[in-house]
């Protein structure tokens, strides 16, 4: 094993992929397997319900083979000829589906003043544990913990999705958080992108305060690079930005809402929309190929006990202080948002999901189920909510030809529930186990092994 690892850190090392400040790696082998389930790496799952992640509905009664890392076989159970030397595990009343592929996701929580924590930590084993086997983060205040924590994982010393990782937050300086990249110009922005393109950084975002020109420099570089932007808009609205030849718009319409006010808001209450301007932005985005990440958070539905249990002293005193204090009513403006991604969805727009969790104890893992469950409340169907979240972010990050669905030939990174949430997406929270590569993990050590430290660590 300590070979393995060696090799794979000399091979990283020569590729110059590995930064200085991992000569002596974080975490281990040895870290990692203590997070194993039980179950050989050569195994078929028999008598399962099959979610295959494209959107076709769910077939009964299958068994899938997992062999060298890799779907090997998917049919019915009767029938399947099962190759020698491969374990059978029995799972009836188990529904299989591909792992979940997250495109908003935060390695932070929110500390105060302004500032993020890295969860490095807590965050990457329960998103894990949730069944979330890629994510794609979405802004981060420690670039470098991230780009170092992808690395980690990548080369099996710590227990985590496979990370997609954005760099800094993009933003101008009149209404900046601590930890952002303060851009004013084109040639800063092309200058910044060159930067975290050359650290690791695959993806880049755009935040509320940015300038046009800060933006036009920063999207020009990343095409330059084959690199996608995406954006939390404000300064620059939803409009500017397609035309910008934004690639991604993060928490879907919500940024958008402002510019499709029917007339001037009487400072209250914002103003009505109007549905011609709608439309016409649904079609502009659907032309310029514009995919939006969709975060339905959950925030009026209080933490589990078992969400609490996870959550640091402090991080929890903070939740229950804010869950407590009064609030303003946003269920009008979200139900619109719901509204039209269903229009943005008909008239053939790409909605992929994220669960923002970063605060307001939204906690890795836990919210993304939330976020599928929301979509369903929405009026989504179940079995469309469970492509956005598999194969339909596969396909935004290139990657659908090796996960996303599942498929003979493609990597096991498959979850286990108990239950079906292609009818009740509720059962999409009782996972039982999560295969990366074919590595089988026990969500519940996972879990147990962070308790009390998010919000912290
Ligand atoms: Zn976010």
């Amino acid at each position: 094993m300590r070979a393995c690892l060696s090799l794979a850190t000399v091979a990283a090392a020569a590729l110059g992929f590995l930064h200085p400040a991992l000569a002596t790696p974080p975490g281990s082998l040895a870290e990692v397997s203590q997070f194993a389930a039980p179950v050989p790496r050569d195994v078929a799952l028999v008598d399962v319900n099959v979610i295959d992640g494209t959107g076709s509905p769910a077939r009964a009664h299958q068994t899938l083979v997992i062999k060298d890392g890799r779907i090997a076989a998917i049919g019915p159970t009767e029938g399947l000829r099962i190759p020698t030397g491969v374990e059978q595990r029995r799972l009836p009343g188990r529904s299989v589906l591909p792992g979940l592929v997250m495109l908003h996701e935060h390695m932070m929580y929110f500390s105060g003043f302004r500032v993020w924590h890295s969860q490095a930590v807590s965050f990457p084993r329960l998103y894990l544990a949730a069944g979330v086997t890629t994510l794609r983060t979405a802004g981060t205040d420690v670039p470098m913990t991230d780009l170092n924590l992808k690395l980690a994982i990548d080369e099996h010393r710590i227990a985590g999705p496979r990370m997609f990782v954005t760099g800094p937050f993009f933003n101008g300086y009149d209404d900046h958080f601590l930890g952002d990249d303060i851009v004013r110009t084109e040639a800063e922005g092309r200058r910044e992108v060159r930067y975290w393109a050359a650290r690791g950084a695959t993806s880049f975002k755009i935040y509320s305060a940015l300038s046009h020109d800060a933006a036009r420099g920063v999207i020009a570089e990343a095409h330059a690079h084959h690199l996608l932007v995406t954006g939390h808009l404000g300064r620059i609205g939803c409009r500017e930005a397609v035309e910008l030849g934004i690639d991604n718009i993060e928490h879907s319409f919500q940024a958008c809402l402002a510019e499709l006010a029917a007339g001037a808001a009487d400072g209250q209450a914002p103003a009505p929309p109007d549905p011609a301007k709608a439309a016409a932005l649904v079609r502009l985005l659907v032309r310029g190929g514009v995919v939006l990440t969709t975060t339905p958070a959950s925030l009026d539905r209080p933490l589990s006990a078992e969400e609490r249990a996870l959550l640091h002293p402090t991080a929890l005193g903070n939740y229950d202080a804010w869950f407590a204090r009064p609030r303003e009513e946003s269920g009008a403006a979200q139900d619109y948002v719901r509204t039209l991604e269903r229009q943005f969805i008909a008239a053939g727009g790409r909605l992929v999901i994220g669960s923002d969790a970063q605060d307001h104890g939204q906690i890795a893992g836990y919210a993304d189920h939330h976020a599928l469950e929301a979509l369903v409340d929405a009026g989504h169907p179940p079995l469309s909510v469970l492509r956005m979240a598999t194969l339909d972010g596969a396909r935004f990050l290139g990657i659908d030809g090796e996960v996303g669905s599942l498929a003979v030939g493609k990597r096991a990174d498959l979850v286990v529930i108990a239950g079906d949430p292609s009818r009740t997406m509720a059962d999409i929270e009782a996972v039982e186990l999560v295969f990366k590569d074919g590595q089988a993990f026990d969500p519940k050590a996972l879990r147990a092994s962070v308790r009390g430290l998010v919000g912290w660590q």
